[in-house]
């Protein structure tokens, strides 16, 4: 079967050379980065065609570009992530020197979502590729025209070394998360990660998991209000609210509501007036999205209708839309009546993959900094962290473990081994048997 054929082949290749130079990492990032800029047309072209509809210059921006982005960060800066880090020892163990030296894992696997299928392929495979590992991929079957492109790319770019794509469903990720990768990067639902995690565990592979859930946009009293309420329709809009870090629900003063509405309806028709507004990617998520409108209906929750997406006003904590990932155009609004009861509703949830906090006193910004536990707090604006390779990327409890993005991600698929050089007879030696007056002495100085 093809997949176990390009697992056993990229394996044995790691095995047999398992430490590229510094070189070949950077003309595999400068094959990446050509194959991207290349093949740009063709990548906006195919995820158009399996989204039914995503505007050209969103594809642009939030997939070739910040997959550029990565390749150019990882390639500039390969070298010196590479180098030994020294580490200072305490005197007992002179004369000696330590460092740490990274060392790629090997052979890394990476399973990716639909919802940005190249940047969410490119920015994990840029630091797999720096950190000096071979990479197989499995990209969605929810967008076969992208995946079957992304194939050929890597074809054409690496000829099956070090990176390889394998095509199929939910039954080969299956397969995929079964065999003993050296690391598994996926990123996809919280229910699926716990699947992986679960097949990597039968082999010790190590996993990242960068998961989904719900962020919140928490407004404090002290925000610019209609322009959080730009910044919050645009991180949930773009590419049709699909955006694991999209702004999930909004909490509010009760006295802004109205205002909010107001702003957010602008907004919306400000951004996207020709209705160059991303599809849903199938049926089956458009019906699940219209059933948290229609549940909410059917309980008499207030909705405010604004071009392609739905407001909806105060909805029950028991409702699917105040429980699932939304995933979709619809936001839920909820007022709150002081800090205290929108930080104790936030922290009695899931730790979200993205926190967004609107709010210009020092005192709240504070506050909600230190006692809240996300993936990532984004203050006054949306979705721009994730643009940073200097930022790391990752989630926390049901939003995933692990990190990548720019050293990080290096790190993550590199080995940190510790290196001890003796050069000479080293003090420790003292210690050894038969026990006697220089271990009392000793022990004066290191025990007390
Ligand atoms: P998904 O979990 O359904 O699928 C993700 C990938 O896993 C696909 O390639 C799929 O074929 C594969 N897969 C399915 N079942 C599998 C199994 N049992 N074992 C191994 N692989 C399997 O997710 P999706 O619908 O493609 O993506 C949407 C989800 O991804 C949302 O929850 C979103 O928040 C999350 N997401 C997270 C991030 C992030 O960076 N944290 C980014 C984008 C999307």
């Amino acid at each position: 079967m093809l997949l176990e054929e390009r697992f056993r082949a990229l394996r044995e290749a790691s095995r047999r050379a398992p430490y590229p130079t510094a070189s070949e990492r950077r003309q595999n990032l400068k094959k990446l980065d050509r194959i991207v800029a290349a093949n740009q047309e063709a990548v906006a072209k195919a995820i158009d065609q399996d989204f039914g509809g995503r505007h050209k210059e969103e594809i642009l921006f939030s997939e070739v570009y910040v997959s550029l982005n990565a390749v150019r960060h990882a390639r500039k800066n390969v070298s010196e992530w590479m180098g030994e880090r020294p580490r200072l020892l305490d005197w007992p163990l002179w004369p000696a020197r330590a460092s740490l030296m990274p060392q790629p894992l090997g052979l890394v696997g990476i399973i990716a979502p639909w919802n940005y299928p190249l940047f969410l392929t490119i920015a994990p495979l840029a630091g797999a590729l720096a950190a000096g590992n071979r990479v197989l991929i499995k990209p969605s079957e929810y967008t076969p025209a992208f995946s079957e492109l992304l194939e050929r790319m890597m074809d054409e770019a690496f000829g099956g070394d070090p990176v390889a794509v394998v095509l199929g469903g939910p039954e080969i990720g299956r397969t995929f998360a079964e065999l003993p990768f050296d690391h598994l990067l996926f990123t996809g639902s919280t229910a699926v990660g716990r699947d992986v995690m679960r097949a990597a565990a039968a082999n010790l592979t190590p996993v990242t998991l960068e998961l989904g859930g719900k962020s919140p946009a928490l407004i404090c009293e002290s925000a610019n209000l209609s322009r959080a309420a730009e910044d919050i329709i645009y991180g949930k809009l773009l590419n049709g609210g699909q955006t694991c870090i999209a702004p999930d629900y909004v909490l509010l003063p009760a006295a802004k509501l109205e205002q909010f509405i107001a702003a957010a309806q602008s907004a919306i028709h400000r951004y996207w007036p020709d209705g160059d507004f991303t599809s849903i990617i199938n049926e089956k998520h458009r019906a699940r999205i219209q059933s948290y409108i229609d549940e909410a209906a059917a309980r008499g929750v207030k909705s405010v209708a604004a071009g392609r997406a739905v407001l909806l006003i105060d909805p029950p904590d028991d409702l699917a839309v105040m429980r699932d990932e939304i995933f979709g155009p619809v936001l839920p609004v909820k007022t709150y009546s002081g800090l205290d009861e929108a930080l104790s509703f936030i922290n009695s949830r899931d730790r979200p993959l993205a926190f967004y906090l609107f709010a210009k006193d020092s005192a709240s910004i504070d506050r909600v900094t230190r006692e809240t536990v996300s993936g990532a707090l984004c203050i006054n604006d949306t979705l721009v962290h994730i643009a940073s390779e200097e930022l790391p990327f990752g989630g926390i409890g049901a939003s995933g473990m692990g990190q990548y993005h720019g050293r990080e991600g290096f790190d993550t698929f590199s080995k940190l081994k510790p290196v001890f050089r003796r050069y000479a007879f080293g003090l420790g030696r003292s210690l050894r048997p038969p026990y006697g007056k220089m271990h009392e002495l000793l022990r004066k100085v290191l025990i007390g």
